[in-house]
């Protein structure tokens, strides 16, 4: 055989939360699956991916949470590293985009392709809010839909109709961070020159004999339609800093600088290891075979824009790309939502079963050749049907019968019956179609052939009767050993999906590190493990869900009572109202509370005149910490509530209380 040299990747997590079982299954799962074939088989594999950390939706969260987005995407980072740990998946480099190799990458990727002559600059109309003094890319900007009127479309795209945006196209924008209205500057932008671009890509994709028909017809339709420059800019600031003449303070395009991770993943997996160069033996050799793992929407940024990069770069980049996409899974039968609470986070799957149950039942539903839908059946199908009853049963049966009736001992011999040898061509035929589906990234596929085999294993155990043939050491022998042979080829074939499972079944085998090349092989001897432990044991749907139910309510964010008793809230009486000077929005409040009169700033002017405040009880935090604002302190704050659509009503207290009474 001869030895490939693979880059197995997957889409890159998006750094704002924690992935779902539909994220995991088309990408980062797929790939470990994959990468674990390949070296089964023993090519030269190297695995890379890591955390998207860039781009808008990160940087308005951080903004709005009142932190750095590098200590949001550090915090989730961190979980994912965790999650991928316990799903047993194993990256050679799992890195992120804001690390320096990428970033020094990405710049100089985008310097040579400036030098090549494929950037050209255009002024474009940009939003740009006055108040926080900055741009307003995609997510920055909130407004109305203008396809169908939904109130809170975002800037790159509309939720409820799914149309992507442009910020200018929204009707009445306003600012995400502060909620004022927008105005409209021209800018300067760097655009790649994607048109130039097609003919080449054309050719590639009509001669590729790696992609699937599917995204090569998907993606030359694309070009025939027509390909638009593309922007590769961004007036924000977290992101990699534009290395173009005169592009100080703007930042490269998220998707431009995440696709570029797939090569700077490599190099920086070369660099920790003291081999900087090296990268480029993967890389740069057009034999070098690239497969990618993504949901099926995100087959233009591999098939178009990263290949086009690397085009305009002048380097001799492989570009013997297999494109592994999926459709959409969803979860009884909705799509995944974390505000509405539908679906299961991968934090969540894995306190609850062990990683292998997942990794098999996600397998057994991977939305191949059409959506597919994850239901609490199907979990508890797979788990207490096919894996225990199906899989478990048959290696404890085999075990136990050899450990019990040959001493835990079996010798080679010829198959003693035709129910055995049945068993044996079945198992080489099943190897032989999972290798070829395997390749061809049909994952669910290889678990009905292999389960076909462990059926059928099952009937030839029921039909040979071992536990009859006693008296008949010889035979006895030889119908163990063959099924012997049969678990420890299962094994190996579903190391790819159940990694712990398996080195399990080969350790009690007494045989070492699963490989392809055990497939076939007949030992003189096998001597199982004297320890051995049923592999799975079966799951109940409901109380699981109430595990689920339970760990939520646990995890909510929740305060001490200590912490909600030092916020100090009283009953205070407005002794004055008058506007602040120079202000739209302020009030000035003098408010008695007991003993005391404070100043407070209140930004009501658009809700209530001064003169209907005067007079009236409200709520006040007297222990806020004092601020500024507009050359004067505000020495507490009123509870007001505020529904989010323009309606906002202050606290009061019903019936007569005296003013310096504690709320509690
Ligand atoms: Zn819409
Ligand atoms: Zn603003």
């Amino acid at each position: 055989m001869k030895r490939e040299k693979w880059i197995v990747t997957s889409a890159w997590p998006y750094a704002y939360g924690v992935p779902h079982l539909g994220n995991m299954v088309s990408s980062l799962l797929s790939a470990d699956i994959f990468a674990r074939y390949l070296r089964l088989k023993g090519h030269d594999v190297i695995s890379v991916t890591g955390s998207d950390e860039h781009g808008t939706p990160i940087e308005v969260k951080a903004i709005q949470m009142g932190i750095q987005p590098k200590e949001l995407t550090d915090k989730v980072h961190k979980q994912i590293l965790e999650i991928l740990e316990k799903f047993n998946i194993r990256f050679d480099n799992y890195t992120r985009t804001h690390n320096p190799v990428h970033i020094d990458y990405v710049r100089s990727v985008f310097k040579k392709i400036y030098e090549n002559g494929y950037i050209y600059t255009q002024t474009d109309k940009q939003l740009y809010c006055e108040k926080d003094q900055r741009y307003l890319p995609d997510r920055f900007v909130i407004g109305i839909c203008p396809y169908c009127g939904y109130e809170g479309a975002r800037g790159d795209q509309c939720e409820n109709c799914g149309r992507l945006l442009d910020p200018l196209d929204l009707i009445s924008p306003r600012c995400a961070i502060c909620g004022s209205p927008p105005v409209i500057k021209e800018v300067l932008n760097y655009y790649f020159d994607l048109p130039r671009f097609s003919e080449r890509l054309l050719k590639w994709l009509e001669s590729s004999e790696t992609l699937t028909e599917n995204a090569k017809n998907f993606s030359i339709q694309m070009i025939r339609q027509g390909l638009k420059p593309r922007a590769v800019t961004r007036h924000n600031k977290w992101g990699v800093p534009a290395p173009f003449p005169g592009a100080e303070g703007l930042t490269i395009y998220v998707w431009f600088d995440a696709v570029l991770g797939y090569v700077s993943a490599v190099k920086e997996y070369f660099e920790k290891r003291g081999e900087p160069d090296k990268w480029r033996d993967y890389w740069m050799d057009r034999e070098t075979n690239v497969a990618f793992f993504i949901g099926k929407d995100n087959i233009p940024f591999h098939t178009i824009i990263f290949p086009s990069l690397l085009m305009a770069t002048h380097d001799p980049y492989t570009l013997r790309f297999h494109i592994g996409a999926t459709e959409w899974l969803t979860y009884e039968g909705k799509k995944f939502s974390k505000t509405k609470g539908i679906g299961i986070w991968c934090d969540e799957a894995v306190e609850l079963l062990p990683a292998d149950y997942w990794r098999y039942t996600l397998t057994y539903i991977r939305p191949e050749t059409g959506d597919t839908d994850f239901t609490w059946d199907i979990l508890e199908y797979c788990v207490n049907k096919e894996l225990n009853d199906d899989l478990g049963n048959l290696v404890h049966r085999i075990l136990t019968l050899i450990k019990r009736y040959l001493g835990g001992r079996v010798e080679k011999s010829e198959t003693p019956s035709e129910a055995v040898s049945r068993l044996r061509n079945l198992s080489r035929e099943v190897a032989e179609n999972v290798d070829r589906l395997y390749l061809e990234t049909r994952f669910q596929r290889v678990l009905h052939e292999v389960m076909k085999l462990v059926r059928e294993a099952n009937a030839t155990l029921n039909i040979e009767e071992p536990w009859k043939l006693r008296d008949n050491r010889e035979r006895l022998n030889a119908v163990m050993y063959h099924l012997a042979l049969t678990i420890r080829d299962v094994a190996v074939m579903l190391h790819p999906v159940i990694p712990e499972s398996s080195e399990k079944i080969l350790r009690y085998l007494g045989m070492e590190k699963p490989s392809w090349s055990l497939l076939g092989d007949e030992p003189s001897e096998i001597v199982i493990s004297q320890e051995f432990t049923p592999l799975f044991s079966k799951i109940d749907k409901e109380s699981l869900k109430r595990r689920l139910e339970e760990m939520r309510s646990m995890s909510e964010e929740r305060i001490s009572f200590e912490e909600f008793m030092r916020i100090d809230m009283r009953v205070g009486y407005v002794e004055k109202a008058e506007p602040k000077e120079g202000s739209k929005n302020l009030i000035r409040l003098k408010i008695r509370v007991g003993d005391k009169t404070l100043n407070v700033l209140a930004g009501l002017r658009k809700y209530y005149r001064p003169e209907d405040l005067q007079g009236k009880k409200v709520i006040v935090v007297t222990n806020l910490e004092k601020k500024k604002i507009m050359g004067e302190y505000s020495e507490g704050m009123i509870l007001a509530a505020d529904d989010g659509k323009g309606n906002v009503k202050i606290l009061t207290v019903e019936g007569d209380i005296e003013d310096g009474a504690r709320v509690r």
